[in-house]
C-alpha cells in the first residue's frame, strides 16, 4: 500500500512545531487555516496594525495542508476555458481575476526576494499543452484570447514543443508569461518562519465551533477556546465542515506523485530540456512539471470525494499517475515514483471564490479551484485590508468578483457531481 507523503513536505525538511492552543485565549485577530491565505492575512494585519494580537490557527501543521501539497504553479493567466470571454461580463470578470493573480505572483515575488525564501522560484511562466487534435482548437482559443488581453504569450508546435518538453507527447502548446514555478512546501514554510512577532501561530489545533461572543468571537477548539473581536476564515475546502458556504463550496480530492532525480541517461533521452510546467486545456487533464531539481511530477486524478483519499485509493490513483508517466516518457516506470500524495482544492459551481464579510467581524475568504498559490496569497492580504478598513484598487476588484453561484443540497448534489464528473473524465482520458 502506499503511504501518503507529500513529496515537497518531505524534501523540505522538517520545522519545528508551533505549540497548540491550549487553554482561555484571548486575540485582537483570530485566522483560522495557514495555509497561503491565512499565511498573507498574518502578514498584511501584522503590517497594518503593528500592536495587534494576531493568532494563526491551523488544525494541522502551518503550511502543510493543500498549500504544500499542491503542483508549485503561481498561475498569472488562468485557462480561459470557463471564462463566458464573448460576453463583456465575462471578458471584464476574466481581467479582473486576471489582475488579482499577477499581483498574487508579483507580491509573492518581491516577499520571497526580501525574505530571502529559498523555493525553486522560476519566472518561467507555464505552457497549455495538448496531445488530442480534439483539443487543438481550445489551446488556438487560448492563444487569441490572451492576445486580446495582450498578455504575453505563443503558440508553440510539434518538433520546437517537442525539445521545450524533452517528450514527443504533446503537439501544441500556449506558453504564456507572468506565472512562476516553485517548491510549495518550502514556499509555504519560508512565509510562516518569518511572520511577525507579534503573530502566535499554533500547529494542530482544529477549530470545532465559531460562535458569537458579545460584540465579538468564539472559537472552540479541541484544547482551549479563543476569542477575538475579528475572524478570519481561509480553511479552503474546509468550509463546509465548520458549516460555513456549504451551498456554495464544495470540496474535490486531487492526487499527484513527484519522482526521483532523473538519472543521465534519462537526462539524455529528454535532451536535457530546462524546467517547465505544463497544464491542461482540458480541467481533468494531466498537470506535469519538471522541475528545478530534476525531477518529474504529475497530477493526473480528481474526483469528488468529501471524505479524502485513503491509502487503498491511493494506491490504485498512482498507478493512473505512472501510466501518465509512461505515456510521455516511457523510461519511467512506477518504481520511478519517489512520493505519492492526495489533497483537496475548494471549487463552487462558477468557479468564483468567496471574499465577504458574512456577519459583522468575521470574515470568509477562499474557493480558488486549482489557482490559490497566487490568489491566496493576494486574496488573503487583500481580506486583511478590508478587516482593516483600507481602501484600494486591487480590494476593489476583490469585492467586485461575482459571488459563487448556490448548488443543490446533498445528496442531489453529490449525485450530479459525480456525473459532471465522470464525463469530463471521460472526454480528458487522452490528456491524462
Ligand atoms: C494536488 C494539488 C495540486 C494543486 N496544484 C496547484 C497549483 O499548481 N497551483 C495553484 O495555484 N494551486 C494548486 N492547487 C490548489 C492550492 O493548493 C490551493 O488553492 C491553495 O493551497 C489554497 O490556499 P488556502 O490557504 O486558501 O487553503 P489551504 O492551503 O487548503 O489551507 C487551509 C488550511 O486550513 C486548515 N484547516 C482546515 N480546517 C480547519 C479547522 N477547522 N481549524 C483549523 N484549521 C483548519 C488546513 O489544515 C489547512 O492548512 C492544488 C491543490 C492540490 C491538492
Amino acid at each position: 500500500m502506499v503511504e501518503d507523503i507529500c513529496g515537497w513536505t518531505a524534501l523540505a525538511g522538517h520545522r519545528a512545531d508551533f505549540a497548540p492552543l491550549r487553554g482561555t485565549q484571548t486575540a485582537d485577530v483570530a485566522i483560522i487555516g495557514g495555509g497561503f491565505t491565512g499565511l498573507a492575512a498574518a502578514r498584511q494585519l501584522a503590517a497594518l496594525r503593528p500592536s495587534a494580537r494576531i493568532a494563526l490557527i491551523d488544525g494541522k501543521r502551518i503550511g502543510e495542508g493543500a498549500s504544500a501539497r499542491n503542483s508549485g504553479f503561481a498561475v498569472a493567466n488562468e485557462s480561459p476555458g470557463h471564462a463566458q470571454l464573448h460576453t463583456d461580463s465575462g471578458l471584464a470578470s476574466y481581467r479582473t481575476m486576471n489582475r488579482l493573480d499577477h499581483a498574487g505572483v508579483a507580491e509573492l515575488r518581491q516577499l520571497t526576494g526580501q525574505l530571502g525564501i529559498d523555493c525553486q522560484w522560476e519566472d518561467t511562466g507555464s505552457i497549455h499543452a495538448a496531445h488530442d487534435p480534439a483539443n487543438f482548437d481550445r489551446l488556438r482559443h487560448h492563444a487569441e484570447t490572451f492576445q486580446r488581453l495582450r498578455i504575453d504569450a505563443r503558440l508553440i508546435e510539434g518538433k520546437d514543443l517537442h525539445s521545450r518538453l524533452g517528450t514527443s507527447f504533446y503537439s501544441l502548446g500556449v506558453e504564456s508569461r507572468g506565472g512562476a514555478l516553485l517548491q510549495p512546501a518550502k514556499l509555504a514554510q519560508g512565509l510562516a518562519t518569518t511572520l511577525p512577532d507579534q503573530v502566535t501561530c499554533y500547529d494542530n489545533s482544529p477549530v470545532r465551533r465559531i460562535d458569537r461572543d458579545g460584540a465579538g468571537w468564539l472559537l472552540e477548539l479541541a484544547g482551549g477556546t479563543i476569542t477575538a473581536p475579528q475572524v478570519i476564515v481561509a480553511v479552503n475546502a474546509f468550509f463546509p465542515r465548520l458549516a460555513l458556504k456549504s451551498l456554495r463550496l464544495f470540496p474535490l480530492a486531487l492526487t499527484a506523485s513527484l519522482t526521483r532525480p532523473l538519472t543521465a541517461e534519462e537526462e539524455a533521452q529528454i535532451g536535457h530540456a530546462p524546467s517547465w510546467g505544463v497544464l491542461s486545456p482540458q480541467s481533468l487533464g494531466a498537470t506535469m512539471r519538471l522541475t528545478q531539481d530534476r525531477r518529474i511530477l504529475i497530477r493526473n486524478t480528481a474526483e469528488y470525494r468529501p471524505s479524502g483519499i485513503d491509502s487503498r485509493r491511493l494506491d490504485s490513483r498512482v498507478q493512473v499517475h505512472a501510466d501518465g508517466l509512461a505515456k510521455r516518457f516511457p523510461f519511467l516506470q512506477r518504481d520511478a515514483i519517489a512520493y505519492s500524495w492526495s489533497g483537496s482544492i475548494c471549487i463552487s459551481r462558477n468557479a468564483k471564490p468567496v471574499f465577504e464579510q458574512s456577519q459583522p467581524g468575521l470574515f470568509l475568504c477562499g474557493g480558488y479551484n486549482a489557482s490559490g498559490v497566487s490568489r491566496g496569497s493576494i486574496m488573503g492580504k487583500l481580506i486583511a485590508d478590508y478587516a482593516c478598513g483600507q481602501d484600494n484598487p486591487l480590494l476593489s476588484d476583490a469585492l467586485s468578483l461575482i459571488k459563487p453561484n448556490l448548488i443543490p443540497p446533498r445528496p442531489f448534489f453529490d449525485f450530479g457531481v459525480k456525473l459532471r464528473m465522470a464525463a469530463e473524465r471521460r472526454a480528458a482520458r487522452p490528456e491524462r
